[in-house]
């Protein structure tokens, strides 16, 4: 390759933009994982010793262990990415093993040709394990487009690998000649056209798991992990899309909680918090939708459920609560829930009316005398139930 051949300095300079980006949304918490900067960044490193003149049988060594450390990040950043297993300890033991015969390559056999397959395929191993496991992972198109692109650089590196092993008769075996070799150049010209969209989709796909989590968390109540009110509206306007918004309100509200938390404190308040919504998940659908709308009050919305259909699974709710053994808590009497029910109608475009209603049945429960799950509408407390007042 001539020396006037700029295309050499082009895979570096761009490796490296992307590793600094990723490395600053790192340090910045907004992605994840160090594995995708650490990995671009040595491709970055790995590409720019080739353009510098230093000894090939040092740069032979180097560029490898290099290319393999990459390729190790790589398929640890795509583990983390689609939450799959790691395969940790195989993947180091692949690495070592590697190591080994790379330096048989260059320090016994000598041979440019063997050194190269060598690392090529390695790198394939380990991508194309990464790429297997992940791919019955991916929903989102993002996702798709950034394994489509490892996919790419797999099929990239294999044809290379293969190409000049097998098929590249004139190839010069010296390490001396890899640097101005054509398979080099083949290097730097498929490694701009067609790696480039991995480093590029990664960075996307990295982007667009960011998003998501911050917007998970924003409509997540940290403490119980139920929806907050935010998480309950759009899970609410989901529904609504899909036609299934039609169906039951219920507003729980825990009994005298105030008391707990002067008796016992603020943690064990939370403790009770925690404990209550552990139930409610536990009690209601897989399809409810249930939230806390923040202090010791929770909404549950159960989607095509008539009134009479939420009044029972009220009084569940309400049973399942009242009778846990809360001696373990500190506490000396049951934790008790009030409950308010109403229906969304069909002519309701939110759910905001509902709950309102829901909320005076709540009210009208407390009143008379709290640990009873009453419903909205004339005539709520004829149809009272549960035990007397707590
Ligand atoms: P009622 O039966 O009428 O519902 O009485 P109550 O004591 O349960 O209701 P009240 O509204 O008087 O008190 C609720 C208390 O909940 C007051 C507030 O300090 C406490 N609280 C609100 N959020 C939290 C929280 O996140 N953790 C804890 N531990 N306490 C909280
Ligand atoms: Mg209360
Ligand atoms: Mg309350």
């Amino acid at each position: 390759m001539g020396e006037s051949s700029v295309i050499v300095y082009v895979p570096p300079v761009l490796f490296g933009l992307v590793a600094v980006t990723f490395l600053v949304l790192w340090r910045q918490n907004i992605v994840t994982n160090w594995q995708w900067g650490a990995g671009f960044g040595q491709t970055a490193l790995g590409f720019s010793l080739s353009t510098f003149p230093i000894e090939p049988i040092f740069d032979a060594f180097t560029s490898g262990m290099i290319f393999i450390g990459a390729a190790y990040c790589y398929s640890s950043a795509v583990f983390e990415h689609f939450q799959a297993p790691s395969f940790d300890r195989e993947r180091r033991w692949f690495v070592g093993a590697y190591t080994l015969l790379l330096v048989y390559c260059i320090f016994v056999l000598e041979s440019l040709r063997y050194q190269i397959f060598l690392t090529d395929i390695a790198f394939a191993c380990l991508i194309g394990l990464a790429l297997t496991t992940a791919i019955p992972k991916a929903r989102r198109s993002v996702d798709k487009i950034l394994l489509a692109s490892i996919g790419l650089a797999f099929v990239d590196t294999v044809a290379r690998a293969v190409y000049f092993f097998f098929f590249y008769g004139d190839a010069s075996d010296d390490f001396g000649d890899f640097v101005d070799s054509a398979y080099n150049l083949a290097v730097h010209i498929t490694t701009i056209t067609i790696c480039m969209t991995f480093p590029f989709s990664a960075l996307v796909a990295s982007g667009v798991s960011a998003m998501e989590r911050h917007r998970q968390a924003a409509e997540r109540d940290p403490l119980t992990g139920l929806l907050n009110r935010r998480g309950f509206e759009t899970a609410l306007t989901e529904f609504g899309v899909s036609g299934l918004r039609e169906g039951a309100v219920l507003v729980c509200d825990i009994d005298h909680f105030k008391q707990i938390n002067d008796t016992l404190g603020h943690a064990t308040g939370d403790a009770v918090i925690s404990a209550v919504a552990d139930m409610l998940r536990q009690v209601t659908a897989a399809s409810a939708v249930t939230a806390r709308f923040g202090g010791e009050e929770y909404v549950v919305f159960l989607p095509s459920t008539s009134v009479a259909e939420a009044r029972t699974s009220g009084e569940r709710i309400r049973q399942t609560v009242s009778e846990k053994d809360w001696r373990f808590f500190g506490l000396a009497r049951p934790v008790t829930l009030s409950i308010g029910i109403d229906r969304i109608r069909p002519d309701e475009t939110d759910p905001h009316a509902a709950i309102a209603r829901a909320d005076r049945a709540l009210y009208a429960a407390k009143a008379a005398g709290r640990n009873r799950v009453f419903e909205a509408g004339d005539g709520a407390d004829l149809h009272a139930s549960g035990l007397a007042s707590a």
